[in-house]
């Protein structure tokens, strides 16, 4: 749709047409929507390999747009990006993450521990002077306990950084707040660099998953992940791995010593409630 109210008219190409007034269009509509209440929360869970208890879950930002429909971060989050937009919206989802996870800490039971949850930080708001005030508030109002919250931060994100940009996020770290380096194996960064990083969880990128494919694994993605696992581990890190799609490659993906789990195999990102529903399954 164009801007509400637009005109139609002819044009070469309307699918592009369509595109650019779309993202036009949203980009002009963030500020409202979240003013509205037009965005929500979905939860995917996280998976320990090496018992399948549910340990927790990740936040994916959705929005639910009056005129296009449920709208994927894909398609408003680079958008959020641009404009700044990310660091009001990027504290909303942080805000209804740590209060889910301090609700399920009532009725979830997460292999014995504190239910876990991980929220994505846009590079935009890791540059932003307030983010760790912000996260310590969120804390604050939450009651959550900093060990309980996971901040995930893509490795491109942190290529290149200097000791500067870092300080947030060692002083966050310090926090007690994890900090895993999303879509790890994409950003092409070098190993070494995850000695001083303030990280504690590489998320292995699902094209890594997507190699553990059968009847016959690639062998040298097979060789890639007991690399990473094993320097991962002597690190101190843990590793998660994401798009889990068939018990196959979870069962490959526990062999080689991955630790946690995500992906459609256990379940798609879905209402806070799905938590209780697969957690229960999992007992029964
Ligand atoms: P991501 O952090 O790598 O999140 C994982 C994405 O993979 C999610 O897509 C999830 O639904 C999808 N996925 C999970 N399991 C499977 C699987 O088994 N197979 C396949 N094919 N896909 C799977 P989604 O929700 O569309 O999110 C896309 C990206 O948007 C995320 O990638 C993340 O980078 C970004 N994003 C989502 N929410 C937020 C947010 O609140 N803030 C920021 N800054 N970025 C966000
Ligand atoms: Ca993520
Ligand atoms: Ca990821
Ligand atoms: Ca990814």
């Amino acid at each position: 749709a164009k801007e509400r109210g637009g005109n139609r008219y002819e044009v070469a190409d309307p699918a592009a047409d369509a595109r650019a007034i779309t993202r036009h269009g949203l980009t002009n509509q963030l500020p409202s929507a979240l003013r509205h209440d037009e965005f929500f929360v979905e939860y995917q869970p996280l998976i320990g390999l090496e018992d399948n208890a549910v340990l927790g879950a990740e936040a994916l930002v959705r929005w639910s747009h009056p005129v296009h429909g449920v709208l994927g971060p894909d398609q408003f989050i680079p958008l959020a990006e641009s404009t700044g937009q990310i660091v009001p919206l990027g504290r909303w989802v942080l805000e209804q993450a740590a209060q889910q996870a301090q609700d399920w800490r009532q009725d979830l039971q997460c292999a014995g521990r504190p239910p876990r949850i991980n929220v994505n930080l846009s590079p935009v708001q890791l540059g932003h002077p307030d983010l760790v005030a912000e996260v310590a508030a969120v804390l604050d109002e939450t009651g959550l306990e900093p060990t309980a919250l996971c901040l995930e931060v893509t490795e491109s994100a942190l290529i290149g950084a200097d000791e500067d940009a870092l300080k947030p996020l060692r002083r966050i770290a310090d926090l007690g707040v994890a900090i895993a380096l999303d879509d790890f194996g994409t950003g092409y960064s070098n190993l070494s660099s995850l000695r001083w990083l303030p990280v504690s969880v590489l998320k292995l990128d699902r094209s890594f998953t997507r190699g553990m494919r059968q009847p016959q694994p690639d062998p040298v993605e097979v060789k890639i992940v007991e690399g990473i696992v094993s320097l991962a581990h002597d690190l101190n890190l843990t590793v998660t791995v994401e798009g889990v799609e068939t018990r196959a490659q979870a069962e490959h993906l526990r062999a080689l010593g991955c630790d946690t789990a995500q992906g459609w195999y256990y379940g798609k990102a879905g209402p806070a409630d799905q938590l209780h529903k697969l957690s229960l399954a999992d007992a029964g």
